[in-house]
This record gives structure tokens, C-alpha cells and sequence, in this order.
């Protein structure tokens, strides 16, 4: 099948087999088209609201050890940081006041911040009528239950890799199937489940990326997240390309023809790779941008990778050259506090 027939397939019955799907992302002819339809799609399932999600960093303390990560426990270079309680319910205020209705709360597997500290956080930053979404990692079914009663609406935690080989490879003392657990459990508990995958990790297959839709297909992902690799040179990764702009577009574009409810972030180390890839994205399938509303020292020193702390995310920018970018695609900023719209 050529591609404008596999695209028209994908878009009227958001169903592809897997070859299909490797089809599409291995032709590099087919972004232009896969992200118009992508774009129709979006309009026709999620309409042409953006949602803004405010990001706090609050801890670049981190127990693991994945490859690709500045924030690597043997990372001796990283500069560790961790917010008080009360800067991080400080900062959910001033999100709220920029006008987000939801924050996004990330930080590396810190053991300082135990379940009651995190759910004494959440329960603070509830009483301010936000969402809250948590980006902390993997800790057991016990544990997110109680996170879920304190009152945490979302949760974030990317797949990275389908390819269960590749991923135990990439994170050492990790494994895969505790990852899977993980994104089961936070179902069952009735979180909203953000997943999603790094694209350009070395050893990656244009037939894994394919699975890892099918995964989040199978999963009904409510969020996903698909950045490209932005090498990290403070890590093993040191060397390596970064993920190519193109490939990770189209993924994000296939993304919504198959899971066409989805909400999904235009990302950081998108535009962090290619300065306007956010709004390339805006318009091919995603609906979401996650403004960094950490500040300061903490800002700097919660480093993924290069690059991602001068990307002009914060508020202020989002309210002005945002705006302004955004009313040129037709779009506007929507206020609500983003959950997923179920529309079949
Ligand atoms: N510790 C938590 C949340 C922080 S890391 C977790 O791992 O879930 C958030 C995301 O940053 C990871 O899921 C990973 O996909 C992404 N990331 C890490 N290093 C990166 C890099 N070098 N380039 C691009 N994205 C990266
Ligand atoms: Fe830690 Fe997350 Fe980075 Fe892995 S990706 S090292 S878990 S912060």
C-alpha cells in the first residue's frame, strides 16, 4: 500500500498493523502528509485548545542509573538540588496564578521524598483547585494507591523503549516488566496514565518504535509523551547521535491517527533539538505544552540534558511569543484542567 492509502486507513479507522506503522515511520517522504492528517484528526477528537500543564522539578536526586539521563546517580557532575515543601506548594501557587489549572510535579526516584511527604504535598496543592500530576517514577501498587487518595489525578511514566532487551540494557537494575507493572497498576487505580517513548536511543529499530504504538494503543494511554534523545555528554551515552527531529514528528503524528483521544505534549527536547519544532508538532497532532514553571538555581541544575533550561517554556514566554505563535496556527490556549475527552 502507498502512503496517502495507509494514512487515509489510519485516519478513518485508527487501526494499522504493525508493518503498516514501520511503513509509515520509515518513509521520510510522508511527514508532510501524516502530519496533516494528524492535524485533522487532533481538530476532529481534542478541538484546537491547547492545554498547559505547569512543570515543577522539584528534586534532581535520583536512585537510578538510565543511560541517556543527566540526573544518573553516577553522574558526578550533576548538580543536586531538592525544593522544601513549601517552595514546591509555593511554586503550584504562582502556576496557578499564570492562570494553569494543572501542575505536572517531576523530579528524579528521590527516597527522601517518602508517600507521606509527597502526600502531604499533593493534599496542599489540591486545596488551590489544581490537578496534579506526578512524574516520580516507579514505587509499588501500595504506594500509588496513596498517592491516588491524596489526591493525585495523572501520573507520567514513559515506556522509553518497547524493546525489552534494549530498555534492560539502558537501565541498569531496571526491568521491564516492573515498568509494565507499574503503568497497570496506575490503570487499576484509576489515575490517567501518561506513557510514551525516547526515539533515536542507539540499537533502536524502526519495528520497535511501531510496537511501542501498539503498546500505547493497547494500554489506551491517556498521555503520551514522545521526545527525541537529546545526548547527554556526562553519560555513557556520550556520543551517540541525537533522535532525529523528523522520525520522532512522524511517530507523534501516527501517534494520533491511532489513538486519536490522546492528549499530547509538543515536548521540550523537541524544541530543545530544533528551535519551532514545538509548533511543528502544535500542527501535526499534538494538543499539549508543558511550561517549565521551576525558577532559579533549580531551573539550571535539573538537567536531563543539554539545552532543555534555555528553551523559552516559561510562563512569561508561554503568555507572550506563545500566544502570539499560537494565533498565527489558529489555536488558543484552553482553559481547563485537561482531561482527556472521551469522544467515542
Ligand atoms: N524520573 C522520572 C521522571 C523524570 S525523567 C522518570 O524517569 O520517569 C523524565 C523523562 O525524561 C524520562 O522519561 C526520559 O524519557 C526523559 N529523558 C531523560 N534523559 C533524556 C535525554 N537525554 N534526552 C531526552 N529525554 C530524556
Ligand atoms: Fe532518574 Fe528518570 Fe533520569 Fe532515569 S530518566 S535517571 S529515573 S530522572
Amino acid at each position: 500500500m502507498n502512503k496517502a492509502v495507509l494514512i487515509e486507513k489510519a485516519e478513518q479507522l485508527h487501526r494499522l498493523k504493525k508493518s503498516e506503522i514501520a511503513a509509515l515511520l520509515s518513509d521520510n517522504t510522508a511527514g508532510k502528509m501524516l502530519a496533516e492528517a494528524a492535524n485533522r484528526v487532533r481538530k476532529r477528537y481534542v478541538g484546537d485548545g491547547v492545554l498547559l500543564r505547569g512543570l515543577i522539578e522539584f528534586s534532581s536526586y535520583c536512585r537510578c542509573n538510565c543511560c541517556y539521563c543527566g540526573l544518573r546517580r553516577d553522574n558526578g557532575k550533576a548538580k543536586r538540588f531538592r525544593m522544601s515543601e513549601r517552595e514546591i506548594i509555593e511554586l503550584a501557587g504562582q502556576a496557578k496564578d499564570y492562570g494553569y489549572q494543572t501542575v505536572v510535579l517531576q523530579s528524579g526516584e528521590d527516597a527522601f521524598f517518602s508517600i507521606e511527604r509527597l502526600g502531604k504535598i499533593i493534599e496542599k496543592i489540591k486545596e488551590l483547585d489544581l490537578a496534579v500530576t506526578l512524574s516520580i517514577g516507579e514505587r509499588s501498587f501500595n504506594d500509588y494507591k496513596i498517592l491516588r487518595e491524596a489526591g493525585a489525578d495523572r501520573f507520567l511514566l514513559r515506556i522509553e523503549t518497547t524493546d525489552a532487551a534494549l530498555y534492560t540494557q539502558l537501565n541498569p537494575g531496571m526491568s521491564y516488566t516492573e515498568r509494565v507493572r507499574c503503568l497497570k497498576d496506575l490503570r487499576s487505580l484509576g489515575y490517567e496514565v501518561g506513557t510514551g517513548s525516547l526515539v533515536g536511543l542507539p540499537g533502536q529499530t524502526i519495528d520497535s518504535l511501531a510496537d511501542d504504538i501498539l503498546f500505547f494503543q493497547k494500554l489506551d494511554a491517556d498521555m503520551i509523551g514522545i521526545g527525541p534523545l537529546v545526548t547527554n555528554p556526562d553519560t555513557p551515552l556520550d556520543g551517540n547521535n541525537c533522535g532525529d527531529v523528523g522520525l520522532t514528528l512522524r511517530m507523534l503524528a501516527v501517534i494520533r491517527l491511532l489513538l486519536p483521544e490522546a492528549n499530547i505534549p509538543a515536548t521540550t527536547a523537541l524544541e530543545t533539538l530544533e528551535p519551532g519544532a514545538r509548533i511543528m508538532a502544535l500542527t501535526g497532532g499534538a494538543n499539549v505544552i508543558m511550561p517549565n514553571v521551576t525558577v532559579g538555581e533549580a531551573r539550571m541544575n535539573y538537567a536531563l540534558y543539554p539545552g532543555k533550561a534555555e528553551v523559552a517554556d516559561t510562563p512569561q514566554d508561554c503568555n507572550s511569543i506563545l500566544m502570539t505563535e499560537l494565533h498565527t496556527i489558529g489555536r488558543y490556549i484552553e482553559n481547563s484542567k485537561g482531561f482527556r475527552k472521551h469522544r467515542h
